[in-house]
């Protein structure tokens, strides 16, 4: 087989067979298949697109390319939940102990990506002693004992996108739906989840910015976890504005902190409630609305508090390290962004605070970058509230005298007339 011939068929739009994409993808990962070929490759998908055979050999050659896991024998059912990236997204700190305190076993394999802000696990990181990174042994063990584990990804599971996602992040070719598609589902597949719910985020904080192209992904995870034979629900949200009050590292884990003690936004408490009915009717086999009470009575009678402490420190953390209040934030300077208008706003957008956050020092764009864990952006609003000229919209937790007065110029946007949004657009493949 040549790698040139490859190229050219699939230019000139013709299907690949499970032979050539396999070929691609081993010979990159040997280096036989050197990054320019690869690049031009994924820059014909990118405009050719895949047929779904195509998307299914696809995902089949990067989970085989390294480790998969079975867990079944240790944990029964595994069940997992992958957001596509949010901001101020810590779904994963709240759900993981109340689905773990209704009894279905969270393990969880998260990997580390660049972003305005910190992911899932620099957010645990934050937490002083914190472990992210156990071995495979170690990882069923913490599951074993407590239900419960987030760790990072082994560094051998589906090597084959590591070093294409890379690739695709440098060459102009992250947006195609197949090849998100079977990047994500691949991850998740050789993880070992059985079940799995996709938070797929959509508009201006998100990587979709439509309701079409969220449509067409979530789809195409349906059809390889079809194929696969896993159980597959996909939430498509709203991230036109921030998930929750905070969006900094620390400032995040102390907000699910407080999730358990009853403080949350109307939109974060939706999601949480709803993502994890489905999670746990997976994991117990009953209805979303058995699920639901049980995941009330967990939130109610204080054992997904606890399953939260028992989650930190079972991977190390120190539970006293997580702030008891905002101002325990090791920062030099918090100040406000007041509010220069009045009336119902219609828009606060989530990529501006995002970039704010960045420049404060919250996320990464190259793997070097260090992430303060203390800086972050409190929002004091939700879409649809109204404001008066003068209210503090933001609170800014500064370390280093970032100047942020560019990005906020137009931030907030109002109008006369009441406004609200949702925060679930829909769900895709629950019966
Ligand atoms: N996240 C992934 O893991 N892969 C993609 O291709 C896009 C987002």
């Amino acid at each position: 087989m040549n790698i040139v011939d490859i190229i050219d068929k699939k230019r000139v739009g013709l299907e690949l067979s499970e032979q050539e994409i396999n070929y691609a993808v081993s010979s990159y990962v040997s280096g036989e298949v050197k990054d320019y070929q690869m690049s031009s490759l994924l820059m014909a998908i990118c405009i050719n697109s895949m047929t779904d055979a195509e998307m299914f050999y696809l995902t089949k050659s990067y989970v085989e390319s390294g480790d998969v896991n079975d867990f079944s024998e240790q944990f029964g059912v595994v069940v997992d939940k992958h957001s596509t990236g949010g901001v101020g997204d810590k779904t994963t700190l709240i759900l993981g102990p109340i689905v773990s305190a209704c009894g279905v076993p969270f393990a969880k394999m998260s990997g580390r990506g660049l972003g305005f802000t910190g992911g899932t696990l620099d957010k645990l990181e934050s937490i002083e002693g914190f472990k992210i990174e156990q071995s495979l042994d170690e990882f069923i063990e913490l599951v074993q004992k407590n239900q419960i584990a987030v760790v990072g990804q082994t560094s051998n599971l589906v090597p084959a996108d590591k070093l294409i996602y890379a690739l695709r992040d440098v060459t102009g070719t992250v947006a195609s739906i197949p090849l998100i598609a079977a990047s994500i589902m691949s991850k998740k597949i050789a993880s070992g989840a059985d079940h799995i719910v996709i938070d797929l985020k959509v508009g201006s904080g998100a990587f979709m910015k439509t309701m079409e192209e969220a449509q067409l992904l979530a789809n195409a995870m349906k059809i390889i976890t079809d194929q696969y034979n896993r159980k597959l629900a996909v939430f498509i949200t709203n991230m036109d504005e921030v998930l929750g009050m905070y969006v900094g590292n620390g400032l995040e884990v102390f907000e699910a902190k407080q999730f358990f003690d009853g403080i949350y936004t109307s939109h974060l408490y939706e999601l949480i409630i709803e993502l994890s009915a489905v999670l746990v009717s997976f994991g117990h086999k009953c209805s979303v609305e058995e699920a639901k009470i049980q995941v009330l009575e967990v939130l109610e009678n204080g054992k997904a508090k606890n399953q939260f402490k028992v989650f930190v420190e079972g991977q190390g953390g120190d539970f006293t390290s997580i702030y008891t209040e905002e101002s325990d934030a090791k920062v030099k300077n918090v100040y406000p962004l007041l509010a220069n208008k009045s009336g119902y706003i219609t828009s606060l957008d989530s990529l501006t605070i995002a970039k704010a956050a960045l420049r404060l020092g919250a996320g990464r764009l190259t793997k070097e970058s260090v992430i303060d864990m203390h800086v972050g952006i409190k929002v004091n609003y939700e879409i649809g509230d109204y404001i008066n000229i003068g209210d503090e919209v933001l609170t800014i937790f500064d370390n280093n005298g970032a100047d942020l007065s560019d990005l906020f110029e137009n931030l907030v946007v109002t109008s006369e007339t009441e406004f609200k949004t949702p925060i679930i657009y829909d769900i895709i493949g629950l019966d």
